[in-house]
């Protein structure tokens, strides 16, 4: 089999470290084997990338310039849009409508930041004195996108799409789960004219690759996302350099239903919550907390509906639940489901392998909901990252508002109600970088995305996207001709 090169500094070449085998997870069949980087590699990469970023050709651009290269981008990415869709698909194992969205949204978020690059402005501070005062926007420097397999592509070009917007240089190491979209996002953009070494694609372990990255001294920021461990690990690296990092870490989100919500409309958005991507998503619904007085009635429909969810290949537009990433995130979620059921849980659906002989070589796991847990227990409270959804019912808005926030984490939350002054109110209370009212993972590139707590540092997309990957520079220019009077 051939193995899959590297680009790096502008070049497709076999890395230095061992090569890496990615699978289909709906057959657990080799995809492809891929290069990966080593230090050696890392060490290239970054270097080239320091050049080129001081190229004329790329420092001295003037903004709709440095736009084109986005926008041609973004071209390149709709123009293969279905087969971007397919490789995701069988690359990390999301239904084909999922990785269509994805792409689609990849595409807007280069466009986006075209748009911002161009926009961009800097201040006129106000003067305290005979002098122009300006604060003036500057790039970082060479950045390292770090980014899981969840959500491959689009993860990607959240980073990507501001970092050269900004006018630095970035190295993107994706997952060792799913490389392939990356190294597809490399080839657009050298057909898009991107100038060498501006950006490296180097996919490698979360042991050699990713702590090479973090640690080399002419990286200028780290933007990762992934879990809260790993977050950790690179902050203190962070720290140790001084070094500005953004974190998008995990998430045990609660999604809340009223008595008074619209009861259809809020099983629909608790099962988007927690289902969609099999709840391999940082902003699951997980917590499912259920007004007492709907809370059987809720429960039942809730099992019923779960129940008929399709699960099967990917491929196909009607399946809703596609395989896990890996047969060792079957494993973790199943077991998560047995921990449950240790510490008390009643399961009321799910919770197995399908039964499916078509489905037996994916990492196939039917769609849990288990009720009887105390808020506190450690499957309510650790990120299982599976299609698994907790049912909390809750009495009173103050119980509810102290369990909802009794969590390490703070990424995204859910409020079904139809008064929307409880929701007002319940969403200012909330602890949470996200909060949506009677709706659920709804998102747009305009508006600003990140966690609170141990879901993450810093803010992502949103005009002031740009800016992450930015520092300010003060200038003061005397406009009266004056001596310094100390000096006279
Ligand atoms: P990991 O934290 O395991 O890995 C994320 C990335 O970091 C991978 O590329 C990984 O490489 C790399 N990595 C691992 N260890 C290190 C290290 N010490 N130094 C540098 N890089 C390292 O997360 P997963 O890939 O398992 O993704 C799932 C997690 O991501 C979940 O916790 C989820 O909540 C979170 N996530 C958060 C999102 C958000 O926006 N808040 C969005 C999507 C996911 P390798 O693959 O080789 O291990």
């Amino acid at each position: 089999m051939t193995v899959l090169p590297l680009y790096v500094a502008g070049n497709w070449r076999p890395g230095r470290g061992a090569p890496l085998i990615t699978r289909n997870p709906a057959n657990n069949e080799v995809l492809a084997s891929v290069s990966t980087a080593s230090i050696e590699d890392v060490d290239e990469a970054v270097q080239a990338a320091q050049v080129a970023m001081q190229n004329p050709a790329w420092r001295d651009l003037l903004p709709h310039q440095r736009a084109g290269y986005l926008h041609r981008i973004a071209a390149l990415i709709e123009r293969d849009s279905e087969k971007l869709a397919q490789l995701q698909r069988q690359d990390n194992g999301k239904p084909i409508l999922e990785t269509r969205a994805l792409v689609a949204s990849a595409a807007g978020t280069f466009r986006f930041f075209a748009a911002a690059c161009e926009t961009l402005e800097g201040d006129i501070t106000p003067s305290r004195g005979n002098y122009l005062s300006l604060s003036l926007h500057e790039p970082l420097g060479v950045i390292a996108a770090i980014t899981p397999w969840n959500s491959p592509i689009a993860s990607e070009a959240q980073k990507v799409a501001p970092a050269l917007a900004a006018g630095n240089a970035v190295i993107v190491k994706p997952s060792e789960f799913s490389p392939l979209l990356a190294l597809e996002l490399a080839k657009l953009a050298e057909e898009a004219g991107l100038p060498k070494g501006l950006l490296s694609v180097l996919p490698g372990t979360g042991t050699v690759t990713g702590p090479a990255l973090v640690a080399h001294p002419g990286i200028a920021k780290v933007t990762f996302t992934g879990g809260t461990a790993t977050g950790r690990a690179i902050g203190h690296v962070a720290a140790e350099k001084i070094m500005p990092v953004s974190l998008e870490l995990g998430g045990k989100s609660p999604n809340i239903v009223f008595a008074d919500a619209d009861i259809e409309q809020a099983i629909n958005g608790v099962l988007f919550g927690i289902f969609s991507s099999q709840g391999q998503s940082c902003i699951a619904g997980s917590r499912i907390f259920i007004e007492e007085p709907i809370y059987a009635g809720f429960r039942d429909r809730l099992v019923e509906r779960t129940k008929a969810l399709r699960i099967g290949d990917p491929v196909s537009e009607r399946t809703q639940i596609g395989p896990l990433i890996t047969p060792q995130q079957r494993d973790k979620v199943e077991g998560y489901v047995k921990l449950a059921q240790q510490e008390g849980g009643r399961l009321l659906c799910g919770g197995t392998r399908p039964t499916d002989p078509a489905l037996q070589d994916g990492n196939y796991f039917t769609p849990a909901l288990i009720e009887n847990l105390s808020n506190r227990c450690r499957t309510a409270q650790e990120e299982i990252f599976g299609p698994v959804g907790i049912l909390l019912p809750f009495r009173d808005e103050a119980t509810l508002i102290h369990d909802a926030n009794d969590t390490v984490f703070g990424l995204a939350s859910g409020i079904w109600t139809g008064d929307f002054r409880r929701a007002w109110r319940i969403g200012r209370a909330l602890n949470a970088g996200t909060v949506w009212v009677n709706t659920y993972k709804q998102f747009s590139i305009a508006t600003a995305f990140g966690g609170n707590a141990e879901s993450g540092l810093g803010r992502e997309k949103g005009r002031d996207g740009i800016k992450a990957y930015m520092r300010q520079k003060s200038v003061y220019v005397d406009m009266s001709g004056r001596s310094i009077p100390w000096a006279d």
